[in-house]
Order: structure tokens, then sequence, then C-alpha cells
């Protein structure tokens, strides 16, 4: 069980070594005879490329046996972020050797347009993932075109039908940010069972599939959102803080304890350019075990998985086939 550890005792570090992020970068040095805390930042670039690596294996051996694994972005609208998203999901997918295809509709296109554009996906057998790009236009409502989507070519598993085997542990196809939080605490040891795991924010997309992986995980968890009274109660008894509340450094240094590992999931851009996660990083990491960046934590992660999900996806099409 995870507990709160000085940390020049928990990490692979004596106490005049440098400290070795995974791509063995020295991070900070830790001075015999003082007390320092050091935080080993858990790289979600180095994990990510390494999960590509993988995928790019994966679809090599699906379209050699006759399959090559297809993503189907539908992107609606003209908002500039999501473009510039679709274009990273479109690039990276090419890398790992799926084929992507991207469906525009215009702003102006009414649910029904939208519904039939995704069901006309569904019934093509060269699909295998369909990503339908959030937010949609305002007006559009989200949720009859995400149960639209055919749960078997879900890429990003939020479906009912899929949501609902994440929450009955049986799941079947899990939605790609927090399944990249799992393969990072994963890659960097952390005990999952009997941990206190709290997750700040309970979004269809991010907080509670987390909170269900977690539990699945048999950690205990504590789920916060905004209508939780004092959500610092729950994060400082945090073994492992799960952050996704869209609120640039929400989280202070005295909401967590010593040797918190922490996944910030948030990325919010600030008027000054910069991006800016839901932790206070500055304030959080030196009393932190383990730590997500912002950017270079989740965020590569999340496509990593995508890719992933549509190998699955792929995979699964040709054995039915
Ligand atoms: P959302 O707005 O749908 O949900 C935010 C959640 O946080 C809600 O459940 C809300 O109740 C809770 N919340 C908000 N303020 C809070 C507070 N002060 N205290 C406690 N709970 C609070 O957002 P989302 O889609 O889940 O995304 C959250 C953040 O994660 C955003 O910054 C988003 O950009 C980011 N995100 C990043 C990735 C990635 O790949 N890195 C993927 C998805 C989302």
């Amino acid at each position: 069980m995870l507990s709160g550890r000085h940390l020049t005792t928990t990490l692979p570090l004596s106490h005049n070594q440098p400290c070795t992020d995974l791509k063995g970068h020295v991070r900070r040095r830790a001075f015999p005879l003082r007390e320092v805390h050091v935080a080993q930042l858990m790289d979600g670039k180095f994990v990510a490329a390494r999960v590509r690596g993988e995928v790019a294996k994966h679809a090599e051996r699906l379209t050699n046996s006759g399959t090559r694994p297809t993503l189907a972005v539908l992107l609606v609208g003209e908002h500039e972020p999501s473009k510039i998203y679709v274009r990273h999901k479109q690039r990276a997918a090419a890398k790992a050797g799926i084929a992507s295809q991207l469906h525009t509709l215009p702003s102006t296109a009414s649910q029904a347009e939208i519904i039939a554009k995704v069901q006309s996906l569904n019934a093509d057998p060269g699909v295998h993932g369909i990503l339908v790009q959030l937010p949609l236009p305002a007006g559009i409502h989200a949720d009859p075109v995400i149960q639209a989507v055919k749960p078997e070519k879900d890429v990003d598993g939020f479906h009912s039908v899929n949501m609902g085997k994440i929450a009955t542990a049986r799941p079947e196809l899990t939605p790609c940010t927090p399944k990249g939080v799992m393969r990072l605490l994963r890659e960097y040891e952390v005990p999952l069972r009997g941990a206190h795991a709290v997750v700040v924010g309970r979004s269809r997309v991010v907080g509670r599939p987390m909170s269900a992986l977690l539990l699945a995980a048999d950690a205990t968890v504590s789920t916060c959102h905004r209508h939780t009274e004092d959500t610092p109660s729950f994060t400082r008894r945090a073994d492992i803080l799960v952050v996704a509340a869209g609120s640039p450094e929400l989280v202070r240094g005295d909401w967590v304890k010593e040797g918190v590992v922490v996944v910030d999931v948030g990325i919010s851009r600030m008027p000054d350019g910069r991006l800016r996660g839901d932790v206070a990083f500055e304030e959080v990491e030196p009393k932190a075990r383990l730590i997500t960046p912002v950017p270079g934590g989740v965020g590569p992660m999340t496509i990593a998985m995508l890719l992933e999900n549509t190998c699955i996806l792929a995979e699964r099409h040709a054995k039915a086939s």
C-alpha cells in the first residue's frame, strides 16, 4: 500500500546520485546530509512512443493478413482546437501504419445529418473505428450522436454499452485518456491494490471511467466534482491523485500529502499562450513521489491509446468476418 514516505527513501536513488527519468535525463540532484524531496516525472511522451511502437507492429501484422486498421474521424464545424487535435491524431495514425479518413460536416449540419453520417460509417466494412470529435457545435446534443456509433466501432469507448462494461468491471473498449493514465501508472509500477485513489472530475470522457478503472484495479476510490464539499480534504488523503477538472492550477501544494502520485489530465491555454495543467506543478512537485508534466504527460498517452483501440477494433472485425 502506498504511504506518504519520504521520497529519498522511495526513489532508486542514493543520497548523492542524480535522479533520472525513464529516458535517463537527469531531473534533479539530491545531496547528502540534506533532506530533499525529489519527484520523478512520469514521462508520457516516452511511454507513448513505446506504445506507438507496439501499435505499429500490431497494425503491420493486421495489414499483412488483409485488414488495414482504419480510423474514421468525424469533424463537425469550425472549432479551431478540434481541427488541430484531429490533425495530430491523423498524423500519429499514419506514422503507426493506420489508415485514417477525415469526414467533415459544416457547423450548420443538423442533428439528423450528423447521425446519418455516423450511420453510413457504421455500415462501411472498411472502417473499424469511428471517432466523433467533441465538442459538437452549439445546439447539437452530443449524446444521441455518441449513442449512434456502433459499440463495435466506438474507438473512444463513450457509448453506454462500453461505459456499462467498464462500470461492471468487464471492460472491452476503454476510453483513451483513462486508459492512458492506467498504462502510465503501470509503467511506473504504482501499486493500486488498497491504495486510496482520488479522482477530481466526473466527466464521461475522463473522470467517471477513470474512477471505475481504478476501482476495478482494487484501489479505494473517491470521486470529487464541482459539488463536492471541501475537495482538498479528500485530495490530502490521496495516495494517487488524478485531476481532470479543466481548472488551471486548481490543486495547490497544501492539497496533497508527501509521497503522493499525481496525474494531471487537465490542459488549459493561459492568456499568455502557455499551457497549464490542473495542478500547480511548482507547489505540488516537491511533495510528490511521481508526477506528470503538462504538456508531455497524459496528452501523448491519449493519442497512443486511440491508435491501440483502433487496432483492437480492427482485429475484432477481422476475427468476426
Ligand atoms: P469537463 O468540463 O467535462 O469535466 C470537468 C469535471 O471536473 C466535472 O465533473 C466537474 O464537476 C469537475 N470540476 C470542475 N471544477 C471542479 C472543482 N473546482 N472541484 C472539483 N471538481 C471540479 O472536463 P473533461 O472533459 O473531463 O476535461 C477535464 C480537463 O482534462 C480539461 O482541461 C481537458 O482539456 C483535459 N483533457 C485532457 C485530455 C488529454 O488527453 N490530456 C483528454 C481529455 C480532457
